[in-house]
């Protein structure tokens, strides 16, 4: 008995936890800074944990009215309708939904290259094909209109970062415009603002008012702080928004996260430091790490530093995670999530001082 052939699919590969770097080098793991995964240095709002406590207590049912209530809360923050709002088990969920809706059999997909690896898995995984458009470092990893489209041939569906992971950069509106014109009508412009709430500049979700070919998604996983519960959406334009009954997998956005996502909307105090500590930590990697550095408009920022693999072991082994970004085709850079004001200046002191070994 074998599988499929898997061979085109890649594993993926998350940021290394502190439990395992803590066993590793036998380190307290109180003592470990991670700054790996882009998570939320502050966690949850505290409203979202007593939410899913209180929500515990309802766990032998499926999730009903907790799902239609945060979809009716989404629809009314973005104001769409709520059948526009495709729940998902993360971003990482609605990145399947669009794939399951979108690709027949042998369609191509337009991905970044360097970028987020689970949107070719998740096309592989639907029998879909995967194409990729270079962002180049000598251009600063430029995110135009034409970027893309110089690549683009007819592919089913395109993916824009915005902000992009790992190099922080953007697509301005016009240029998601550009590039939705530009393309056939049978293309979707899958716009991915999982890091939305960080950047200074508008959702692309406005664009579904006049378009039926761009959608959003968004995710509880970052300035929510909910990444362990699992809870993303796409936002979809409203003519074929009523493919969500035909492909999502039942009950994939669980009551806890359900209940924990509408309490962390309502948190905004939480959301607001989270997004301030951010900025801050930005400006302070720009303004004190000893390597050059991309601007960010996410909660992490990209940098320079020669041997990749070699820093990372290096910045570890004295208690801080950072993403080597060899994994993305960038054997040179590292990848800093914004911390706490004090994990920031830790982790810049100690990559400071490894660089200068
Ligand atoms: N898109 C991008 C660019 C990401 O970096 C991530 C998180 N790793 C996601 C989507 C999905 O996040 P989640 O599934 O946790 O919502």
């Amino acid at each position: 008995m074998e599988p499929r052939d898997l061979s085109a699919q890649v594993a993926y590969q998350a940021g290394r936890g502190i439990e395992e770097v803590a066993r590793e080098h036998g380190i307290d793991p109180g003592d470990l800074v991670k700054l790996a995964s882009n998570e939320n240095p502050f966690g949850p709002s505290p409203a979202a944990v007593d939410a899913i406590r209180e929500a515990a207590g309802n766990a032998s049912s499926y999730p009903k009215a907790s799902h239609t209530d945060l979809t009716a809360e989404l629809a009314e923050r973005w104001n769409v309708k709520p059948a526009q709002v495709w729940l998902a088990n993360g971003g990482d969920g609605a990145l399947d939904y669009l794939a399951r809706a979108m690709l027949d059999p042998g369609d191509t997909v337009l991905v970044p290259k360097p970028g987020f690896a689970y949107y070719g898995m998740s096309a592989r995984y639907h029998h879909g094909e995967v194409r990729e458009y270079p962002l180049s470092k000598d251009d600063g990893f430029a995110l135009a209109a034409d970027t893309v489209l110089s690549e683009y041939d007819g592919e089913r569906i395109v993916y824009l970062t915005s902000p992009h992971n790992p190099s922080g950069g953007r697509f301005s509106l016009d240029a998601v415009e550009a590039i939705a014109n530009e393309t056939d009508d049978w293309t979707l412009v899958l716009v991915d603002e999982a890091y939305g709430e960080y950047a200074d500049a508008p959702s692309a979700i406005s664009l579904l008012d006049d378009r039926d070919d761009v959608a959003v998604l968004r995710t509880f996983s970052k300035a929510f702080g909910l990444a362990g519960v699992r809870l993303g959406y796409a936002v979809v334009p409203d003519d074929w928004a009523d493919a969500y009954a035909r492909v999502n997998t039942p009950f994939a956005a669980s009551e806890l996260a359900c209940r924990g996502g509408l309490a962390a909307l309502s948190d905004d105090e939480h959301v607001e430091k989270s997004v301030e500590t951010t900025r801050w930590a930005r400006e302070y990697i720009y303004d004190h790490l000893d390597a050059p550095t991309w601007e960010s408009h996410g909660n992490f920022v990209l940098a320079e530093v020669g041997a990749a693999s070699a820093v990372t072991a290096a910045v570890q082994e004295r208690g801080v995670i950072l993403r080597d970004c060899t994994s993305f085709g960038l054997p040179d850079c590292v990848r800093l999530t914004c911390g706490t004001r004090d994990e920031t200046r830790r982790a810049v002191s100690e990559l400071n001082e490894v660089l200068a070994e």
